[in-house]
């Protein structure tokens, strides 16, 4: 895996010039306020006593508590974590949701355990990350963790504390607190921006390629085709599927239900050669970081490329693909619909007032558009990339919480 930390940074500092970031904030942004590596330890159901590796990284809170997601991978570093983090404070500036920067995680690989263990473990996190709430720092989902294993981590925040707080968790159970939307809010997201990005390049209702058709792929794909698109080519880790008329999305959904893969929809050939290089105007990379390189950046066909994923792109491929013309909607902006929709699930757990559906959408459709246009519009007023202006304009924001506060 490459540097996602050395990444981060890379990011950090071009923002940072943008904005003339004075040299103390940005060394005070470049490393996390808090970074906390603790053991958890597991009784196997074999009876043997296991001990796994677990991190919180809390990047800044000058913007608010520090909130997201919980990731459990055999192969995760303190860098990754790290970097999420900062990830995470950006994301949240981008979207103006008043939050810093939060991530976790435990170095163990779910399918390896039984259900038992896996729960023991997740709880286990929670009761030695000694969890402050609410208003301090929230945990959510991520690679790994799921609204089963919030729910655990809920129920042992309570039964430490004694009360119930709902708001002390994101991506619950709706039975438990959760919002509405919640699922779907990352896909709607990337669908919300890949359209704005889209009419302002006359593509509106062009043809659109996604690598990877889990939470956040497949939502993304039926939005799109409900909106009109047409999603010529779909893979995940089975293979792909394609069609230059257009799949039929929602029985490529039946299908995908049935058999947990793309491949072998209605008969619909495979690709000869990567989704990533196949011939459409759009392409959304949802699967993995780093998928387009300076390998095969040059082979990207797409006009418009929209990161529904976190960094597919590295950074000399994000310049060759700038360098030939193609529209970049970054990560940051592209995928902070689900960001979004866990400030509205603490909102909601605050309030003891849970919304409809409808009401979600709305809300998170304005969000979405805002924090598009505010990218857009920092990007023409600077000149520079998307990527660079969306970041740029989060520091300045986070730049201003500290100065308020008299941290510079
Ligand atoms: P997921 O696990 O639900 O789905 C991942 C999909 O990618 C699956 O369909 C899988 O088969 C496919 N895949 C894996 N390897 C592949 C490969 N080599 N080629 C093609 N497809 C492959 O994950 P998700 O929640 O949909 O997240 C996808 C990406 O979006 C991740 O990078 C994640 O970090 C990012 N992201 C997710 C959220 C969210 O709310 N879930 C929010 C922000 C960013």
């Amino acid at each position: 895996m490459s540097d996602v930390w050395a990444e981060a940074l890379l990011n950090l500092r071009k923002a940072a010039a943008v904005i003339d970031l004075e040299p103390e904030l940005l060394a005070r942004l470049s490393v996390p306020m808090r970074f906390t590596e603790f053991a958890i330890p597991l009784r196997m159901d074999d009876g043997r006593r296991l001990m796994f590796a677990a991190f919180r990284s809390l990047h800044q809170d000058a913007t608010g508590p520090t909130k997201d997601g919980t990731r459990i991978r055999p192969d995760l570093g303190p860098g990754e974590i790290k970097a999420l983090s900062l990830f995470m404070s950006i994301k949240h500036a981008v979207a103006d949701i008043p939050a810093g920067g939060g991530k976790g995680g435990i170095v163990a690989d779910p399918r390896a355990l039984s259900e038992n263990e896996y729960e023991r473990l997740v709880r286990g996190f929670m009761r030695r990350l000694l969890p402050r709430g609410a208003f301090a720092d929230v945990p959510g989902a991520d690679i790994g963790t799921d609204a089963r294993a919030m729910a655990w981590m809920l129920d042992e925040y309570e039964q430490i504390t004694g009360r119930h707080s709902p708001a002390a968790v994101n991506d619950k159970p709706f039975e438990l607190g959760g919002s509405r939307g919640g699922h779907e809010a990352t896909g709607w997201g990337v669908a919300i921006c890949a359209d704005l990005a889209a009419r302002e390049l006359d593509l509106a209702g062009g043809s659109v390629a996604i690598q990877g058709f889990g939470q956040v792929g497949s939502v993304t794909a039926l939005r799109l085709h409900e909106m009109g698109y047409r999603i010529v080519a779909v893979s995940d880790v089975s293979g792909a599927v394609a069609d230059r008329d257009g799949l039929d999305v929602p029985a490529l959904f039946a299908h995908v239900d049935g058999t947990g893969a793309v491949s072998g929809f209605g008969g619909a050939p495979g690709l000869a050669s990567d989704i990533l290089e196949h011939d459409c105007q759009i392409l959304i990379p949802a699967a993995l970081q780093d998928v387009v390189t300076a390998r095969n950046a040059a082979r990207v066909r797409a006009r418009l490329v929209v990161e529904a994923a976190n960094a597919p792109l590295s950074p000399e491929a994000d310049q060759i693909l700038l360098d030939g013309g193609v529209h970049i909607v970054p990560d940051v902006v592209a995928n902070c619909g689900g960001a979004v929709v866990c400030d509205f699930e603490r909102t909601q757990g605050l309030s003891n007032d849970y919304w409809d559906l409808a009401k979600v959408r709305e809300r998170l459709a304005g969000r979405m558009e805002a924090a598009f246009l505010a990218a857009r519009e920092t990007a023409s007023r600077h000149g520079v990339p998307m990527r660079q202006a969306a970041w740029a304009k989060a520091l300045a924001r986070i730049r201003s919480a500290m100065l308020w506060r008299g941290w510079a």
